[in-house]
C-alpha cells in the first residue's frame, strides 16, 4: 500500500535520510524503532507530505506522491496525502474547540455522507475510543490519554486507509499509555493498516508484524519483532536493543 524508494531528504548538508527503501503491506502495522535523531519523524512527515524530500519515489495504493524526486500536481498531492492520517507526540488538538469540533473541523462531508450521517460518525468515532461521553468539553480537561484519543478519533474521521503515528505515547505518563495502546490494539485487530514511530518494545513486540530498526538515515533490519528482538541480525541493532 506504500513504496518508498531510495527515498533521500537533508537540511543544509546535513543528510538525514539515505536512500530508505521499503513496502508496507496492507494491514501492516509496521513499529518503527531507533536512536533519537536516527530520522524516524522526518521519514514519517516525507511519507504525508509534511516535507519536502531531495530524492526518490514515494506511491502510496499505486499512486506516485514523488517519482524520481519529482512532485505530483498540488490538486494529486492532496489526494494521495488524503489517505493516511496522522497521529502527533503532542496530540496537535485546537484547545478552543470542543471534543466533538475537533474531530469534525477539519474534513468536510465525505462524497455521499449526509450532514447527519457524518455527525453520527464523529460521535460512533469518539464511541470507539471510549469518550463518547466528553464529546462536549474542551481538551483542557480531558488527560493527556484521552487527548490523544480524541486525536486518533480526529485522525480517523478522514477514513484514512493508513495511520501514521509519531511517539503516539511518548509525552504521556506511564499510567495512560495503556488506554493509547488499547485503542491502537484494537485498530490493528480491525486490520488498519499503520506504521507507529515508537520507544515502546512492549507494543513493537504484542501488536507489530514487522518491526524496523532505523539508524543514522538507514534502514539498518527490519523483520517479525519475533525474529528482530530475539536474533538481531546486526551489531547496530544489538547494541540498540541491548544484547550487544
Ligand atoms: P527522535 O527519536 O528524537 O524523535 P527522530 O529519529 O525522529 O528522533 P528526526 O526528528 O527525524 O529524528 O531528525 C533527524 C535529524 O534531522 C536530526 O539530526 C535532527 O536534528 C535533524 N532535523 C530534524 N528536523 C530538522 C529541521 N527542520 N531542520 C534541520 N534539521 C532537522
Ligand atoms: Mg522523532
Amino acid at each position: 500500500i506504500i513504496e518508498v524508494a531510495n527515498l533521500s531528504k537533508s537540511y543544509g548538508e546535513l543528510n538525514v535520510l539515505k536512500h530508505m527503501t521499503f513496502e508496507v503491506e496492507k494491514k501492516d502495522v509496521v513499529a518503527v524503532i531507533g536512536p533519537s535523531g536516527s530520522g524516524k519523524s522526518t521519514m514519517l512527515r516525507s511519507l504525508i507530505h509534511l516535507e519536502q524530500i531531495n530524492g526518490g519515489t514515494i506511491r502510496v495504493t499505486g499512486e506516485a506522491l514523488v517519482q524520481d524526486g519529482v512532485y505530483a500536481k498540488p490538486a494529486d498531492i492532496k489526494r494521495i496525502t488524503s489517505r493516511m492520517g496522522m497521529v502527533f507526540q503532542h496530540f496537535n488538538l485546537f484547545p478552543h474547540l470542543t471534543v466533538r469540533e475537533n474531530l469534525e473541523l477539519a474534513p468536510r462531508i465525505v462524497k455521499g455522507e449526509s450532514a447527519d450521517d457524518f455527525r453520527k460518525r464523529s460521535m460512533a468515532l469518539l464511541d470507539k475510543v471510549g469518550l463518547s461521553a466528553r464529546a462536549s468539553e474542551y481538551p483542557a480537561k480531558l488527560s493527556g490519554g484521552q487527548k490523544q484519543r480524541v486525536a486518533i478519533a480526529r485522525a480517523l474521521m478522514m477514513n484514512p486507509e493508513i495511520l501514521l503515528f509519531d511517539e503516539p505515547t511518548s509525552a504521556l505518563d506511564p499510567e495512560l499509555t495503556g488506554e493509547v495502546m488499547q485503542v491502537m490494539k484494537n485498530l490493528a485487530e480491525e486490520h488498519m493498516t499503520m506504521i507507529v514511530v515508537t520507544h515502546e518494545m512492549g507494543f513493537a513486540r504484542e501488536v507489530a508484524n514487522r518491526v524496523m530498526f532505523m539508524d543514522k538515515g538507514e534502514i539498518v533490519e527490519s523483520g517479525h519483532p519475533q525474529q528482530l528482538f530475539t536474533n538481531p541480525q546486526h551489531e547496530r541493532t544489538k547494541a540498540f536493543l541491548n544484547l550487544g
